[in-house]
């Protein structure tokens, strides 16, 4: 197993994700092959465990906390979040704190992370009427948190917002969507860039885009490719059955970055995945546009749909208010006149409407993500 070192901690470069665990036919967790990973990670390396506290509806921070605690505490480190990314009517630090430790069965958590900071939750992690940031930073000087970060998805604007806020100066790690697609697709070059500049270390989540990069690349391509951005500390993988972590350690036992020739040819077919509308985000045509829409944002999102019909797209767009959504486009064409790329905007923009009312709704999103990773764990 490859280490990197993290602070006074030797972090294994590969964690296991408890997003997806192996599940009985009647949708349980199956605590009996669970364990059976979780003891094979450790005994070959793996250190680093990251649960979270909506995963497997709650049940995931159960059953990790039961796995782990067979094996003596100082052979892992749990991570765990603060779900402020849950849009709820009252936010309260403690309740949810105290609950996550009682269900884990830990006295602190070596790593604990401000839950998928996005453009639809930034401002309630801001809000100081919660007191999240103050209550977190208490829990770490008690000793209850070992190390504090965030994860997120949000647009590089939003990324920045947030270290620029009280936050950032307590931020230790960052953990993004990072891999080959992404680079250009979510600028994550960009994000790499800032976090970089600020010092914070990375921690990848999807390297793999939830297995869609499989059908331009190897997982051993794709992790190679994430290993070799500057400031990777950790990689995710949200493992759902043992032969994925047997092949995975065996990856993570040999992994050398890529030459730079071999990222060219990810870059090549990433872009043929892409199908992307030429945006360059210039806004030159924003202005023109009687309705106020964000336009980039809105081409952003029809890109997204090229590679993914669900979780991504739709999220973009319920980070804009209603009156920013794509139903409001009336067609003038005012924007397409503007346009230096010679897009035509509104064909994009309607082109995107018939995505979004063929796209499935959340419920089903989380139907189809069970049916598959259902398939991943039946091989
Ligand atoms: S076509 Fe749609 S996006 Fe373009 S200016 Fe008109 S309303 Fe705005
Ligand atoms: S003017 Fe064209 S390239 Fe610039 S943001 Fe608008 S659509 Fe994109």
């Amino acid at each position: 197993m490859k280490y990197s070192n993290f602070k006074e901690l030797r972090l294994s470069l590969l964690g296991f994700g408890l997003m997806r665990l192996p599940v009985t036919p009647d949708g349980e967790i199956d605590s009996e092959v669970t364990f059976r990973m979780v003891d094979y990670a450790i005994e070959h390396g793996i250190n680093y465990f990251d649960t979270a506290y909506p995963y497997h509806g709650g049940l995931s921070e159960v059953v990790a906390g039961e796995a782990l605690r067979r094996h003596p505490r100082e052979n892992w480190y749990i991570a765990n979040k603060y779900p402020g990314h849950q849009i709820a009517s009252e936010y309260n630090p403690e309740v949810i704190f105290e609950d996550q430790l009682r269900k884990c069965g830990v006295e602190w958590f070596d790593f604990y992370l401000m839950h998928n900071i996005h453009e639809t939750c930034i401002d309630i992690y801001l809000d100081p009427k919660w007191g999240i940031l103050e209550y977190f930073l208490k829990q770490k000087e008690m000793g209850r948190i070992r190390h504090l970060g965030f994860s997120a998805h949000a647009e590089l604007e939003t990324l920045k917002r947030f270290l620029d806020s009280p936050y950032g100066e307590h931020m230790e790690f960052c953990q993004i969507q990072l891999n080959f697609l992404d680079w250009s697709l979510q600028r994550a070059r960009e994000k790499v860039e800032l976090l970089n500049s600020r010092d914070i270390p990375i921690w990848v989540m999807e390297p793999l885009r939830g297995g869609k990069l499989l059908s331009i690349a190897t997982p051993e391509e794709a992790f190679r490719w994430v290993a070799g951005i500057p400031g990777v500390t950790m990689i995710l993988s949200g493992m759902s059955n043992e032969q994925q972590m047997v092949e995975n350690i065996e990856i993570f036992n040999r992994i050398t970055p890529l030459s730079q020739e071999e990222c060219d040819r990810l870059y090549a077919l990433a872009e043929q995945m892409k199908d992307s509308v030429p945006c360059t985000a210039c806004n030159y045509c924003t202005p023109a546009c009687p309705m106020g829409l964000d336009i980039p944002t809105l081409i952003q999102a029809r890109n997204d749909f090229a590679v993914e019909t669900t979780f991504t797209p739709l999220m973009r767009i319920e980070s804009l208010p209603k009156e920013g959504h794509p139903s409001n486009c009336i067609g003038c064409g005012a924007c397409s006149q503007m346009c230096p790329q010679g897009i035509d905007i509104p064909e994009v923009i309607s082109e995107l409407n018939s995505q979004l009312v063929k796209a499935p709704s959340w419920k089903e999103i989380c139907r189809q993500r069970e049916i598959a990773a259902r398939k991943m764990r039946e091989g």
